[in-house]
């Protein structure tokens, strides 16, 4: 048993970061944080968390929370109000918008992040009683292909499968999906199924990412070509007699169209290769792998949906799982990954513009039903503005009226620096925060509203796998902060509409929403958990993870992973039959071009999350990947004069960043890779989203991220460096200079590159730590050091050298120097600067032991070490959560390659 589930209080919770949704022992230390174990008892991770869901107890401080409600004031400073003025503001502002505009001038923009019961309550009030569909949400950046592929193929976003399936699977093919990284406890069950039953995994991802290494055979296929591969793999199932007719007969419709179409984009092997760019057979193999193993599992993930071809990606892949009946039954089906911790909640609430309530659409019957449970006589009555839409909307001036909760969309939109200055236009920008400063905020936001945030907030979330389950709070609300269903109900009892807002608690939300679900439900709808809509307050702080449907008359308590949809069938087609979808041939619908040759990629590293506001506080989750990177293949990087660790601007017809630059065969010639994470708040210039493309599939709306036309050069600083502070305020560092924040222990460290040199540094030191300050500094040619002493300690420093001679600084050696220089003067003695390491530098690969690239290397090429085992043994990396399993496997990999015995 768990230590911490020996010591009372401990709070059952759940993670707050990726759709495995694993279960979370919080134990409050009395001092505002919390240590973190594993919740053995949740059917999503039995005890195991990745390196992010460990270091959650390093996140839940209260520097830079925005504990207040703020108004922007007309010199447009923010400051500080009450709830009754914020939320007069907010109700005033929309009232006046509505009546002059009408109500498809306002909107709101939600959030995966948000529990299901604050998704519930906006949605409710947008589309039932402001009478506009204009509320979307961050997940149409992130699965919403996902969502149109089911609904088109299966009638309702139904997800069939469930986790024990990745455990009884004998095949698992992973398409677009980075899992080692971005799902690490799931796929550790995966590998545990490829350990002990023999499991193969098939990758195919257009970079050889840590999970494609794990990988008994990997397809590097082509950007925007997975509808060409699942074609090919359809024609191949038909041609061997693989089909399962009877199934297909039985219970779907479409077949031979798509057969048709299938042929004509990729008839054979050969074809299927050359459209891919993947040996050919390489293609066979993974066809005669797929044919032979009935137990297959598909997952797929933001490879698959973030694209403008994504839907039609979905249905390829659904479409040979329909084809051969493998689906809804133990270790069959297509699965989609969700990204976010509630992606799969908000979907249930109807939180995506095209969705109305609870997998309901806009279909007349749908409307009628929720506008007489809702008793909302303004119901909307068409879809409104996805989200790339509805900002180019705000863009035109068409909407006025703004509400964002839980997100940033300043940093994660495509285009994000115009959309940056379309917020500008807004007569009302309001903002339900954390945090007091990100780049949505100081996009101009007049009204910040203070939401709690995890650890202080209730209510349920819903998994990859359908399994709800409760986020609780063990921590108290800061300052003046609400729960968002709070403040949204309390914005519409001011609008008008007390009656249906008059919610006392998480409890009252939730027991409508399993109301609804089950409402006129005779099981042609798919969501449906009726079956706690009479739930107590008790019952529901007990609540145990439930997997949905819970149909009105059945009990929770029926284990999760044992609910599958589709094997028999029944799917939520008017004719209960399900859809086989032609898709159009691929093609990526921006071509690349002189000007921008490359195609750039973007996605997730393993120890941030999105735009790193809570995951960006841990200093061990930082020492991981500190840097923003582009990821260049050496052939590229010769030809652009690229040299490994020095910098890049990427830039596309839409922005640039400047990024370092990792040289890496893991990637494709012609391909760049990017992480999301950076913005103006961490970085100063590596905003992704500024670069990726508006371009959105005409299905889902969710816009093309991984294949933007783009180019890179090099870009020259000829001294780098860094600073340390003790406290984790921001520092303005002089224009020009670029930087990337990093937290480190008990302070901030911001990386430096620069042009100026010392003497310019020496001067901003002077103004930076103040006329006050004692100072010890050292100028050694073109290298300058000075560090700021109080008490003995190190209370400031900033270290400048030559970019080639890559000195190295030991800050513990300049402060135990200047701590001594307090007495003899104002100088440290001169040292020679090799004589200095600084440690901070080097990439930690085990998050949970602080374990160094170096070390692990010494340990290959000068200990012996041969596997992970191995490394366990002698430095412990890899032997906690396991994120780091796969690169360990890989440094070893390329140690032995480059040292062999
Ligand atoms: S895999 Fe990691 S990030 Fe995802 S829910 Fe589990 S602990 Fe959290």
């Amino acid at each position: 048993m768990n230590a911490l589930a020996q010591i009372t209080p401990t709070v059952r919770t759940t993670c707050p970061y990726c759709g495995v949704g694993c279960g979370v022992l919080a134990q409050p230390d009395g001092r505002g944080g919390a240590a973190i174990a594993g919740d053995p008892g949740h059917p999503a991770n039995l005890g195991r968390l990745c390196s992010k869901g460990s270091a959650l107890g390093e996140t839940v401080g209260l520097d830079g929370r925005l504990l207040h409600p703020m108004l922007r004031r007309s010199d447009g400073v923010l400051a500080r109000t009450g709830w009754t003025q914020a939320l007069d503001r907010v109700a005033g502002g929309f009232r006046a918008i509505i009546e002059r505009d009408g109500p498809d001038a306002v909107a709101f923009y939600l959030s995966g992040q948000l529990l299901t019961e604050d998704y519930y309550v906006a949605n409710k009030l947008m589309k039932g009683f402001i009478g506009s569909a204009n509320v979307d949400t961050n997940s149409r950046l992130c699965m919403a292909s996902s969502v149109a592929g089911h609904r088109r193929a299966f009638g309702a976003d139904t997800v069939p499968g469930t986790y024990a399936d990745l455990d009884l699977a004998d095949l698992i093919v992973l398409v677009g999906s980075n899992a080692a990284w971005c799902h690490p406890v799931l796929f550790q069950r995966l590998m545990r199924n490829k350990t002990q039953r023999g499991a193969r995994i098939v990758v195919i991802d257009p970079r050889r990412t840590v999970t494609a290494q794990e990988a008994d055979l990997f397809l590097p296929i082509a950007p925007g070509t997975d509808t060409a591969l699942f074609c090919g793999l359809l024609v191949h199932l038909a041609e061997r007699g693989a089909l399962d007719a009877a199934y297909v007969e039985a219970h779907t419709t479409g077949f031979a169209q798509t057969l048709v179409r299938a042929r004509e984009i990729a008839p054979d092997a050969a074809t299927t290769a050359r459209l891919c760019g993947v040996p050919e057979g390489d293609i066979a193999h993974f066809f005669n792998l797929f044919y032979a193993s009935a137990r297959t599992v598909t997952g797929f993930s933001q490879g698959v949906n973030q694209s403008a071809q994504g839907t039609d990606k979905v249905n390829a892949i659904i479409n040979c799982h329909l084809a051969t009946g493998r689906i809804g039954r133990p270790g069959m089906g297509p699965f989609s990954l969700t990204g976010q911790p509630n992606a799969m909640g908000g979907r249930e609430v109807g939180g995506l513009a095209n969705q109305l309530a609870a997998h309901m659409g806009f279909a007349p019957d749908d409307i009628d039903r929720v506008r007489r449970f809702w008793k909302a006589p303004r119901i909307a009555t068409r879809e409104g503005h996805k989200a790339v839409a509805m900002f180019e909307a705000i863009e035109r001036g068409e909407i006025k009226a703004l509400w964002v909760m839980a997100t940033n969309p300043a940093v994660s939109l495509p285009r994000a620096g115009a959309m940056r200055a379309a917020l500008a236009k807004l007569a009302l920008f309001v903002v339900s925060e954390n945090v007091l400063s990100n780049d949505t905020v100081n996009a101009g936001a007049h009204v910040l509203l203070p939401a709690t945030a995890w650890g202080e907030k209730d209510g349920t979330v819903t998994n990859s796998e359908r399994c709800i389950s409760r986020q609780r709070a063990f921590l108290p609300p800061p300052g003046e902060a609400r729960p968002d269903w709070w403040i949204v109900s309390a914005v519409a009892q001011r609008l008008g509409f007390a009656d249906a807002f008059s919610f006392g608690s998480e409890a009252d939300v939730f027991r409508e929403h399993a109301a609804l679900s089950g409402f006129e439900n005779d099981g042609t709808r798919d969501f449906d958990i009726g079956g706690l809509a009479s739930i107590s307050d008790h019952d529901y702080d007990a609540l145990a993870p439930v997997q949905w449907p819970l149909r009105a008359g059945e009990q929770p308590g029926a284990a999760p992973s044992e609910k599958r949809f589709f094997a028999a069938g029944g799917f939520f087609t008017p004719d209960r039959r399900a859809r086989f979808v032609p898709p159009e041939p691929p093609a990526l619908q921006e071509a690349t071009s002189a000007a921008f040759p490359f195609r750039l990629n973007t996605g997730r590293i393993r120890d941030q999350w999105h735009t790193m506001t809570r995951s960006g506080q841990s200093p061990r989750l930082a020492a991981h990947l500190a840097e923003p990177f582009v990821e260049v293949h050496p052939q590229d990087a010769g030809t652009m004069g690229l040299a490994d660790g020095g910098f890049a601007q990427v830039s596309s017809a839409h922005g640039a960043c400047i990024l370092k630059v990792m040289v890496t065969d893991n990637q494709r010639p012609g391909s760049l890779f990017v992480p999301i994470h950076w913005s103006a708040e961490t970085a100063s210039c590596a905003c992704i989203g500024d670069l990726v493309s508006p371009r959105t599939d005409p299905f889902s709306g969710q816009p093309e991220a991984k294949a933007t036309p783009a180019t890179v050069a090099q870009v020259d600083f000829p001294l780098h460096g860094f600073t340390r502070t003790r406290t984790r305020a921001a520092l303005t560092l002089p224009a020009g200079t670029w930087w990337a924040k990093v937290a480190v222990a008990d302070g901030t460290e911001y990386r430096l590159a620069t042009s100026q040199g010392p003497l310019f540094w020496h001067d901003f030191a002077y103004r930076w730590l103040g006329p006050d300050a004692r100072l010890a500094e050292q100028l050694d040619g073109s290298t300058y050091q000075v560090a700021a002493v109080l008490d003995g300690r190190l209370d400031g420093c900033l270290c400048v050298a030559p970019t080639q001679a890559a000195p190295q600084w030991d800050l513990a050696v300049l402060a135990a120097e200047a701590a001594e220089a307090e007495d003899r003067g104002r100088r440290i003695p001169k040292t020679q600067s090799s004589d200095y390491y600084i440690g901070e530098t080097e990439p930690v690969v085990c998050a949970c032991f602080q374990v160094g690239l170096d070390a692990v290397r010494k340990a290959v090429s000068c200990g012996g070490a041969t596997n992970v085992g191995d490394i366990g043994r002698t430095l412990r990396a890899g032997t906690n959560c396991g994120s780091c399993l796969p690169e360990l496997k890989r440094i070893i990999f390329d140690e032995r390659i480059a040292h062999p015995l």
